[in-house]
């Protein structure tokens, strides 16, 4: 019996992951996979009613599930920032969740906002999820002469960085410091070639800008190519701008792309736009060795919560994802198989892909599919 945490959370959160409950039940009842689900009422509500917004004890009790399926944070009753950060950063911080993966495949039958409809976009986005400048190390000085102490603290590691700055004929200055480390490097770029293999994929893309920010993209530069030669796939290196514009003009030729933190938010957003909007994304925030968090791309929508207006294919393929990740391949392709035919028959659509068809209505047709296979 594997054991999955649910995080319902806020706005359309709750909404989407109903349906994406429906399809798992559905599925793991035909093909006998024992999965228990347990609620967590994390989000807005919990924390205005409680003042709370993750105890020590919920992170305990999450920590012997299997996974974590995860809808949205976020509500504009409460401040920016505490939901978000106090839960979803806290929780793949806690768990390690170095891995950010996010498929881009643009199905037949979504509208794409490229020229020519008919791409056959499929890509594997690996994202570094811990290092590189979103370690949160840095400060704003004065003129004069200043020393800050900064510390990074990780469960591999630590590093403490003393700066000091003699600011001289300006005001004021921020620094932001990045962090790539050996360590970081090599476990992602692990977790790609291996994901490369699993999937017959023969070449790796490396993003980066090396060309600028020497120190750092030299150091993953290096455990790309030691993990290429490890695992015995292919590898090239492009530049961020580049990859930017190929994912636009010609996004056929990338396969497997493996990116740090900062490229890699920006790039999987563009991803998400080139496979039809928020609402079709799925994600993952993965630690093979610990719990890991699946999740749709989309956050909480309160613009359109409450209103059965919500996609519910961004939750449901992430579902997927999930029970991949639990070693239910041929469930999870199942999944994403009913997904495909019910867009490509273009008759469904939510408001989001330009269509009146209600999230339980889109849902109902992934079921009929998957009720014929
Ligand atoms: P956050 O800041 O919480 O990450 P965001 O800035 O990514 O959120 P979202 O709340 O995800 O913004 O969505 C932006 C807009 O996209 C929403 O207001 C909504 O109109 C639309 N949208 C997002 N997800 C969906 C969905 N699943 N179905 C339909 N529309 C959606």
């Amino acid at each position: 019996m594997q054991k999955v945490g649910v995080i319902p959370g806020d706005g359309i959160g709750p909404e989407v992951i109903k349906e994406a409950r429906r399809v798992l039940d559905s599925v793991t009842e035909s093909k006998s996979i024992a999965l228990e689900f347990e609620e967590f009422p994390l989000g807005a509500g919990h924390y205005l009613k409680t003042g709370e917004v993750l105890a020590e004890e919920t992170l305990q009790r999450l920590s012997r599930k299997d996974a974590i399926l995860l809808g949205a944070m976020g509500d504009p009753r409460v401040k920016p920032g505490i939901l978000e950060k106090g839960v979803l950063l806290r929780l793949r911080f806690h768990f390690d969740q170095y891995v950010n993966l996010r498929p881009v495949k643009l199905y037949e039958g979504v509208p794409s906002p490229l020229a020519d409809n008919h791409r056959k976009i499929d890509i594997q986005f690996v994202r570094e999820n811990t290092e590189d400048f979103y370690v949160g190390l840095g400060a704003r000085v004065k003129s004069g002469i200043s020393n800050t102490s900064l510390s990074l603290i990780r469960r591999a590691y630590e590093a403490k960085f003393d700066v000091g700055v003699d600011l001289k004929d300006e005001q004021e200055l921020a620094f932001q410091i990045g962090v790539i480390t050996k360590h970081g490097a090599k476990r992602i770029m692990d977790f790609a070639f291996q994901l490369a293999k699993k999937n017959g994929i023969d070449l790796v893309t490396s993003v980066d800008k090396a060309n600028v920010l020497t120190e750092m993209y030299g150091l993953w530069r290096e455990a790309c190519e030691e993990a290429s030669a490890r695992h015995g796939i292919a590898k090239e290196f492009q530049y961020v701008d580049a990859v930017a514009l190929h994912m636009v003009r010609d996004p056929e030729r990338f396969k497997l792309l493996v990116a740090p933190n900062l490229f890699g938010d920006i790039l999987t957003d563009l991803g998400a736009a080139l496979q039809g909007g928020l609402g079709l994304a799925p994600s993952a925030n993965i630690n093979p060795s610990g719990v890991s968090m699946f999740e749709p791309v989309h956050g909480s929508a309160p613009d359109i919560a409450g209103k059965g207006m919500a996609n519910p294919v961004g939750a449901i393929l992430s579902s997927a994802l999930m029970l991949d990740t639990l070693g239910h391949k041929a469930a999870a392709d199942e999944i994403e198989s009913a997904v495909k035919e019910v867009l490509r028959s273009g008759k469904h659509r939510t408001a989001d892909m330009g269509g009146k068809t209600s999230t339980s209505k889109m849902t109902d047709e992934i079921l009929k599919h998957l009720a014929h296979r």
